[in-house]
């Protein structure tokens, strides 16, 4: 098994710090009913079906540690030698925080939870305070945490060379000219390419589409290159709050001091931590879209044109960062309808009830094959709308998905809804700059 506790059986735990969960969500412990219906939708559990790691078995697990820990339960009170209770072992509590990091935080189990326990919110608030105890997160995760906290990106790639894809890509004829630095000339938005973005050649194409369009549409818009940073996501799902707060901190200063209007992103992972989890940490002086929702904007106003048609049949993935935990679901699916051309089919399972891609919340670094055998389940209900193309609206869920098709040799297409559009104002399939005298008409 992946990730197997290997540790001396008996040897007393740490203690877990219960102040990091509020009082409704240890009220939420005892809230579940065991009814188990957040074991029929968990994708974690339909490829793994072990019951210490759907909702029901998680929430139960952590409640038997924190009665023995702090409660009347507790070994050496009087109920806890009246029924027998046994210390809470360092063996336990490793195997708690590998199953609970065996979650994608896709937030699932939330929306058909008769009782509407908040799950994602308090598998991350009980992430923290194992990895508050030192037992959290796994091996296989730290490198994530590690590389975010020495080099700003998860992928341990250096500072320096966050913008390099803005050269290539000018050198290469993809882009008319790099975008501007935004930090020494002002700018109305400011894409956050986010670091999967930036960094995985694989998905450049999300990056380079988006780039277009702005030119296309004569956006004022500007990036930060080298002196963006991970927004901290990956800290904040693993359950390091104190480096998240920092991230989000810092991060917050440098975006207010910019004098921008309007922050988007391609990422719904970064939207989501930008726009949610940034809310709790700071006030912000600007409005924060995803692109899907910018996209809209675009077209509605005039200033992106969709002139060509574009011939496919395709199908919408929702990534859980942008659907489920943000609610902006209408927004990718208004830009598909707006492309001449499309055929548009939705999957059995869309909207709250999409099925992840696996990628999130570090279960592709902790748990691959899982993350990959999710990915492959989500593939073929896309393939069952009979479409030829998968699109999302999500770098990260491009990477999972791709996974998916990839091991099953699935005959279906992964694109990024920037992708479609830019065929559709340009009339080519391959990315490249537009020429001086195309776009829309001025402002
Ligand atoms: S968030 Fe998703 S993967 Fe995690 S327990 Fe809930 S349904 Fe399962
Ligand atoms: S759906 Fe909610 S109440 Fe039912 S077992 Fe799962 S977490 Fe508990």
């Amino acid at each position: 098994m992946e990730n197997e506790v290997k540790i001396d059986k008996g040897t007393k735990a740490r203690e877990i710090k219960i102040e990091n969960l509020s009082m409704r969500q240890l009220l939420e412990l005892d809230a579940c009913t065991r009814c188990g219906e957040c074991s029929n939708w968990c994708p974690a559990y339909e490829q793994d079906e072990r019951e210490p790691i759907n909702p029901r078995g998680r929430a139960h697990a952590f409640r038997s540690i924190i009665r023995r820990q702090y409660g009347l339960f507790r070994p050496e009170s009087f109920l806890g030698k009246l029924l027998g209770k046994q210390p809470v072992t360092e063996e336990e509590i490793k195997q708690i925080a590998a199953d609970l990091y065996e979650c994608s935080t896709c937030k699932q189990c939330h929306y058909v939870c008769p009782v509407s326990i908040d799950t994602v919110e308090l598998w991350e608030a009980i992430r923290r305070s194992i990895v508050e105890a030192g037992y959290g997160p796994l091996d296989s995760q730290k490198d994530l945490v590690t590389s975010v906290k020495s080099y700003d990106n998860p992928w341990r790639q250096p500072r320096s060379s966050r913008a390099r894809w803005t050269k290539v890509a000018k050198k290469k004829k993809r882009i008319k000219e790099e975008p501007k630095d935004i930090s020494k000339n002002k700018a109305e938005v400011l894409y956050f390419v986010g670091c999967t973005g930036s960094y995985d050649v694989n998905v450049e194409e999300v990056a380079l589409n988006t780039v277009n369009i702005f030119e296309y549409s004569h956006t004022d818009f500007g990036i930060l290159g080298n002196k963006e940073r991970c927004c901290g996501s990956v800290l904040q799902r693993m359950g390091d709050h104190e480096s998240f707060e920092k991230i989000a901190k810092e991060n917050i200063q440098q975006f207010n001091d910019l004098g921008i209007k309007t922050l988007v992103t391609s990422c719904a992972g970064c939207f989501k931590t930008i726009k949610e989890d940034y809310a709790k940490v700071g006030a912000v002086n600007f409005d924060i879209m995803h692109t899907a929702e910018y996209l809209v904007y675009l077209i509605k106003s005039g200033k992106l044109e969709l002139k060509h048609e574009v011939k496919m049949k395709v199908t919408y993935h929702d990534p859980c960062h942008l659907g489920r935990h943000s609610g902006v679901y209408d927004a990718p699916r208004e830009v598909l309808r707006l492309i001449p051309g499309i055929e548009f089919v939705e999957m059995e399972r869309s909207r709250e009830y999409s099925r992840c891609c696996g990628a999130g919340g570090g279960l592709k670094a902790g748990y691959p094959d899982i993350q990959n055998k999710i990915s492959q389940t989500r593939v073929s209900d896309a393939l069952a709308t009979g479409a030829s193309e998968l699109i999302s609206a999500c770098p990260f869920c491009y990477q999972g998905l791709k996974v998916g098709i990839q091991a099953a040799e699935a005959p279906i297409t992964m694109r990024d809804i920037t992708e479609l559009v830019y065929m559709s104002m340009s009339g080519k399939t391959e990315t490249e700059a537009p020429a001086a005298d195309e776009g829309a008409e001025g402002e």
